[in-house]
């Protein structure tokens, strides 16, 4: 066969394979399948670009692959459930630095340019610089070593807009430029774009990096594209549009969860100061009342109706497994258990739904909030298990609340709920939380992980007391 049409072949199938692929991450069911779709269509992607005509350094291209699969790996097998988000932003500044280098060479290695070319060139430079830039910044604000405080310059969306206009004015010198003498504009536009990145991600609040992140993933996804258009290459095209399309999307339903719009995200500079909080000086300071694991364990033997609500703490903490052998126990004494997720519950979109089939929780226990958010009256006991934003009645009733309006999971409508967390320290929002004071609320200190257990062996103990 010819090695043209091998070559197409190649990359349809591989097109087709991350098609089915995003297809099958919709679904927690399907996402397994949707990964191994993912992952031989890379591999099919690969293969057919080192079979391509024009490549032939060979000798120097497979060792660099197989270092960069070895860290690759190294780093995949090694990161924490919480620090994905991370290494996912460190991984789109190394899409956006491929984008800059590749376009440059691309700029330098070809002896004539025609003008649509150079344009490609360039929008494939400007959308790498400042996805390189701001993924690095949303990597370090992420791992704390830059505060999460948004730093707000004056007048910094004239700023912004300077950046913009005058990268765009730079491309006239650089299309027009005989020979090298688009060099000069070029590598100016690159130095704007990267401030451009840098000063557009600091100016947003930590709290919002995970959607910045995803934001980053939908421009690596166009820098890509663009990168397809530079080089002829319809595979970066295709794949280019489904990863900035997919992370758009993302971002969007974000953004809804947190009933936020991304221009509120990424102009608003939201957590630049604590939360207006009505005075409390002189207030008696607010009781709680509390539980202890054997109190909670008769509470659950007599419950017909239980909701596990998992939030952030439930990640930290790693109690998913003693989670599942907390329901399992439920279960077996006929207990109905459901667990109501939050779109936004934890630090990254399905955060919760990994964790709990890593734990191989049934999926048809596991529900959304608009699935169960009715349910909470009939039910008998909740347990918020490391939650707290999402749980929330403040973004019900308080106009002054800064998650005022985001959707929450009702649990204070249940006869009981038991909150299950270290101390009354606030959630990710940085606010007080009302619930943890309602009539109909216990709190039960204690990391989650050891609380869980403690959970586990009381209701064993209990049960077999009845039992026998
Ligand atoms: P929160 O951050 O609101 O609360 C987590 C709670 O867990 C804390 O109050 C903490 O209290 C407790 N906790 C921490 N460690 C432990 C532990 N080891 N054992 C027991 N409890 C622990 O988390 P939620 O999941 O409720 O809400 C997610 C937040 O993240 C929302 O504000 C959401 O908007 C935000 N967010 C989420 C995104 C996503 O994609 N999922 C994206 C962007 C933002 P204490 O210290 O007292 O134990």
């Amino acid at each position: 066969m010819n090695h043209d049409v091998l070559l197409t072949l190649g990359y349809i199938a591989a097109s087709v394979l991350f098609i089915l692929s995003l297809r099958g991450l919709s679904s927690q069911e399907t996402a397994r399948k949707g990964n191994v779709y993912g992952m031989i269509g890379m591999a099919i992607a690969m293969a057919a670009t080192l079979l391509h005509g024009a490549v032939s350094f060979y000798a120097f291209l497979i060792p660099a692959a197989a270092a960069g699969a070895v860290v690759g790996a190294f780093l995949a097998v090694r990161v924490a459930m919480t620090a994905m988000p991370e290494l996912v932003a460190l991984l789109h500044s190394f899409v956006g630095a491929a984008a800059v280098l590749v376009g440059m060479a691309s700029y330098l290695g070809a002896g004539e340019h025609d003008a649509v070319h150079l344009v490609e060139v360039y929008i494939d430079i400007f959308i790498g610089a400042i996805t390189f830039t701001g993924s690095i910044i949303a990597f370090l604000k992420l791992r704390g070593t830059l505060g999460g405080r948004p730093l707000l310059l004056p007048a910094r969306h004239l700023l912004n807009l300077a950046m913009l206009v005058g990268s765009i004015a730079l491309a006239v010198p650089f299309v027009g430029g005989e020979g090298d003498a688009g060099l000069v504009p070029m590598l100016v536009m690159t130095g704007i774009a990267g401030l451009l990145g840098i000063h557009m991600v600091m100016a947003i609040g930590g709290a919002d990096m995970p959607v910045v992140v995803s934001l980053l993933n939908s421009y690596s996804g166009w820098t890509a594209a663009a990168a397809g258009f530079m080089l002829g290459n319809d595979l970066l095209i295709v794949t280019g549009a489904l990863v900035g399309s997919s992370g758009a999307i993302l971002s969007v339903i974000m953004c809804r969860a947190m009933n936020r719009s991304i221009w509120n995200v990424v102009f608003s500079g939201f957590g630049a100061a604590p939360p207006k909080k009505k005075s409390t000086e002189g207030e008696p300071q607010l009781e709680v009342q509390e539980i202890d694991v054997v109190g909670t364990v008769s509470e659950l033997m007599a419950a017909k109706e239980v909701i596990i609500v998992p939030g952030y703490g439930m990640a930290v903490a790693r109690a998913q497994h003693a989670v599942r052998d907390l329901t399992n126990l439920l279960r077996e004494n006929g207990t109905n258990v459901r667990f109501g997720i939050h779109p936004v519950a934890g630090r990254l979109p399905g955060h919760m739904n990994v964790l709990l089939a890593e734990a191989n929780i049934p999926y048809d226990i596991v529900l959304e909030m608009d699935e169960l958010n009715d349910d909470f009256p009939e039910t008998d006991v909740v347990l918020v298990i490391g939650a707290n934003d999402i749980v929330n009645p403040a973004a019900q009733t308080d106009e002054t609340s800064t998650i005022y309006g985001m959707p929450v999971l009702e649990v204070w409508n249940a006869k009981r709920t038991v909150m299950m967390k270290r101390g009354r320290a606030a959630g990710y929002a940085g606010i007080d939380n009302p619930l943890f004071y309602l009539e109909n609320t216990r709190m039960l200190f204690g990391d989650a992980k050891a609380t869980v257990d403690g959970l586990v062996t009381e209701l064993r103990q209990q049960t077999q007391a009845e039992a026998a």
